[in-house]
């Protein structure tokens, strides 16, 4: 995601504000999920019903199954808030408004389950199985639900200009450590954590709404009202829509493989906008490493923050304030598909390692892209001067400021403190990385991260050992510094 801050610092330059495709073969055996929805534009709700071929990939018999209810922090009464404070107007202009999502009825086969709406804050849905499942076992389950939207400029609900679709299905928590990853969602950060797993989605929604989602577009069938719409996708880590009765496309083939659309309200330099896609697609795979879907699509919307990323598909908000920070939260978010996407991370504990790499790697697109008149210099010096700049602030205000990067996201005490130790400071930690390697060894760094964790799930330590190995220097001791919040910054 990229977020924007407008308290503190005012009048401070903020830079950063702001598969397996042809690769099928590598996971054959992933979760399915199988979807078919309607979207009905009166009552604003989703009515859903969801079957999941869920496979026991832990070393653990398994006699329940958990599905994080993300859609429920949007209901009246949450503990948990989907924005901040200083947010809460900018995502809800014509006040409160709640949703949730309701579950109708749970069955594995043809028998009901047993079912409990948990977690800490309704947020988690609990399955109790009948047999015990086995390692590298499956099991169908066959879920009912019903999601209102509320009236909200976030990744889930309906705003002025759109609907969006993006975390409403229950979706399984991550099995680690023998247990299930349930964690509260947060207004810092994306509170979000799943495995790569395979979609089949059916969508039906008014005939005069455009679609633009996740994975690749099989089929239209219109009539007289409504339209549905087939979709699938495989190897991502989650599945998200975008609906609009105002939306203008533009569409372009990329490397003959890739299928880039841009969905807009409004936008002058819809072209330019076009070919920034283009060549963000083109860097980030010569750096990187190839984009193993088929599609990408890139969907100005109503929301709160700069953007949000998911797989095959990134929100850009319309009301960004110009097109030169449009730019630079379209690079981002596409960065995103590499980092987060592909290579996955729990983004609820180390937010840093996709956030941070997705912004450096965002400075050094603009670098190599004179045109957009960003230089790596002046970002890294704009970063600087802002990080030094906010923590001397936060320091004289609080007494006290903690500098430590791996935090989940409920261990930071404000959102610019997140923000700033995830974004700003990863940016200048990978960027000290770059600067002490070189370009040639830090891109063999990336190619080498990239390739050797295709569609699985790191951790700082991975982070650490695929950049010692790929640059051929130990770098333990530079991540630890940054990371436990001991490195001197200042500003240059
Ligand atoms: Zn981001």
């Amino acid at each position: 995601m990229k977020k924007y801050l407008s308290l503190i610092l005012i009048g401070l330059s903020i830079f950063i504000f702001v598969g397996c495709s042809s690769n099928y073969e590598y996971k054959k055996n992933l979760t399915s999920y199988s979807l078919n929805l309607v979207y009905d534009e009166t009552t604003q709700t989703l009515d859903a019903t969801q079957c999941v071929d869920y496979l026991n990939t832990s070393d653990n018999t398994l006699s329940e199954i958990k599905f994080h209810l993300y859609a429920n922090a949007f209901r009246e009464g949450a503990k948990a808030s989907v924005v901040s404070l200083a947010n809460t107007q900018k995502a809800y202009p014509n006040g409160k408004s709640y949703g949730n999502i309701q579950i109708e009825s749970v069955k594995i086969g043809e028998s009901d389950a047993q079912f409990v709406v948990g977690g800490e804050d309704e947020n988690i849905l609990e399955i109790s199985l009948t047999n015990e499942l086995f390692p590298n076992d499956r099991i169908t389950i066959c879920i009912d639900f019903i999601v209102t939207l509320a009236n909200v400029n976030h990744r889930l609900g309906y705003g002025e200009n759109a609907v969006n679709l993006c975390n409403f299905y229950p979706i399984a928590c991550v099995y680690e450590g023998g247990d299930f990853v349930c964690d509260l969602y947060n207004s810092n950060g994306d509170p979000f954590y799943s495995e790569v797993s395979n979609y089949d989605v059916q969508i039906t929604y008014p005939k005069n709404y455009i679609l633009a989602s996740s994975g690749n577009k099989i089929e239209d069938i219109e009539n007289d009202t409504t339209k549905t719409t087939k979709i699938n996708a495989f190897c991502v880590r989650d599945f998200g829509l975008v609906l609009s009765n105002k939306f203008e496309t533009k569409t372009k083939k990329y490397d003959e493989r890739v299928n880039i659309s841009y969905f807009y309200t409004s936008d002058d330099n819809a072209d330019d906008t076009m070919l920034l896609i283009e060549n963000a697609l083109n860097f980030f795979e010569e750096k990187i490493g190839q984009y193993p879907y088929e599609s990408i699509s890139v969907v100005e919307t109503n929301f709160v923050h700069g953007g949000m990323e998911y797989p095959n598909l990134v929100l850009i908000s319309d009301d960004v304030e110009d097109y030169s920070t449009y730019r630079l939260v379209i690079v981002h978010e596409l960065c995103h598909q590499w980092w987060y996407g592909v290579v996955g991370n729990n983004q609820f504990d180390y937010g840093w390692i996709d956030e941070g790499l997705t912004e450096f790697c965002t400075v050094y697109f603009f670098d190599n892209y004179p045109e957009y008149e960003r230089t790596m210099e002046n970002m890294i010096r704009s970063a600087t001067f802002s990080y030094t700049t906010f923590m001397k602030v936060y320091s004289d205000v609080q007494g006290q400021v903690d500098t430590s990067m791996n935090r989940a996201l409920d261990e930071f005490n404000t959102e610019p403190e997140y923000v700033y130790n995830t974004y700003v400071k990863g940016t200048l930690l990978f960027s000290t990385v770059y600067e002490l390697v070189g370009a040639k060894k830090f891109d063999s760094a990336l190619k080498y991260y990239y390739s050797n964790n295709l569609y699985e799930i790191v951790t700082p330590t991975d982070v650490i050992k695929c950049f010692s190995r790929g640059t051929g220097r130990n770098l333990e001791n530079l991540f630890n510094s940054y990371l436990e919040g001991k490195v001197q910054i200042v500003a240059k």
